[in-house]
C-alpha cells in the first residue's frame, strides 16, 4: 500500500539516478499521454531534485517543470537495470525515465503530470497537505495538533489520522499500527482522544516509517494491521478488523487493550 513511507523510499532510490542528470530518455507509453510531448519539453534539461511530500512525489526539472505523481492505492515506482525484467506488464507503465543505463518507471500511475513550479505551489492538493510525518527536519507536531483540533471533534481519530491536511503522509496502515501502539481505540472521537496519546501515536510510528522509507520494510513488524484473528502482542486477545470513515478504509484493532 502506496503510504508516505513507500514513497519516500521511491524517492530515495530515483534521487542517486535523476538529481543533476540530463536524462538520456522519457518516455510516456500510456496512449493518455499521446498528445502531450512530454519527451520534446523535457528534452536537454536537468533534473533539479527528487523530492517527496506525504504521498507525493516530484520530479523538478531545469526550467521550472515539475513532474508531479500520485499513486493512490495502484500505482508504483520501479528503479531497473536496463534489460531487467519490470516488476509490472510494460503495457502498465506511464513514464519511464532512463539514465545511462537505468531506468525509472511509474505504473499505473493515477495522478501523473507535468506542471509549472508556479502551479504545484498554488495547487491546493499540495498547498493544503498537513505536516510531513518524514519531514527531515522531523514531524511538526505543533502544526499536527492544531490542524487536528481545527478539524471535526466528532471524527474518529482513526479516520482523523488519515486525512492529509491533518497529517500528511499516513496510510490504512499506519493509522492502525499508531492506534495500537498508544491503545487508542481508532473509533475513539478526536474529542476523547489527549494530545500527549495521540503524540505517543505518531511518535510511535515516526522512527519505523524512517526505517522503511531507508530500507522498504514497510511490512516487516506489523503489531495489528492485517492480524485479524490473531492474538494481540501485548494481550493476547484476538484482533479484530472493520472499515472505518467516510472511505470506509480497513482498521484493525485490539479489543483487550485499546480503548
Ligand atoms: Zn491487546
Amino acid at each position: 500500500m502506496p503510504e508516505g513511507d513507500t514513497i519516500h523510499y521511491a524517492a530515495n532510490r530515483i534521487r542517486p539516478v535523476l538529481e543533476g542528470v540530463v536524462p538520456d530518455e522519457v518516455r510516456t507509453p500510456h496512449p493518455r499521454f499521446g498528445r502531450d510531448r512530454w519527451p520534446q519539453r523535457l528534452a536537454g534539461r536537468r533534473v533539479e531534485s527528487v523530492d517527496a511530500l506525504g504521498k507525493h512525489l516530484f520530479l523538478r526539472f531545469e526550467g521550472d517543470l515539475v513532474i508531479h505523481s500520485h499513486l493512490r492505492m495502484t500505482g508504483s515506482w520501479g528503479v531497473h537495470p536496463l534489460g531487467q525484467r519490470w516488476k509490472r506488464a510494460p503495457r502498465r507503465a506511464w513514464l519511464v525515465v532512463r539514465a545511462g543505463d537505468v531506468e525509472v518507471v511509474q505504473f499505473d500511475g493515477p495522478i501523473l503530470e507535468l506542471m509549472t513550479a508556479g502551479r504545484v505551489r498554488a495547487d491546493q492538493r499540495i498547498r493544503g497537505l498537513g505536516p510531513d510525518i518524514l519531514a527531515e527536519e522531523g514531524l511538526d507536531e505543533a502544526r499536527f495538533l492544531r490542524r487536528l483540533r481545527e478539524d471535526d471533534p466528532t471524527r474518529t481519530i482513526g479516520d482523523a489520522l488519515l486525512d492529509q491536511r491533518t497529517i500528511a503522509g499516513l496510510g490504512t496502515v499506519w493509522r492502525t499500527e499508531a492506534c495500537w501502539a498508544a491503545r487508542i481505540d481508532p473509533h475513539r472521537t478526536t474529542q476523547a482522544v489527549a494530545d500527549e496519546e495521540v503524540l505517543e501515536a505518531v511518535r510511535s510510528i515516526g522512527p519505523r516509517m524512517q526505517r522503511s522509507a531507508k530500507d522498504g520494510t514497510q511490512n516487516r513488524g506489523r503489531t495489528c494491521y492485517g492480524l485479524r484473528g490473531k492474538p494481540c502482542g501485548r494481550c493476547g486477545t484476538k484482533i479484530r478488523s472493520g472499515h472505518l470513515g467516510d472511505d470506509n478504509r480497513p482498521v484493525y484493532w485490539c479489543p483487550g487493550c485499546q480503548d
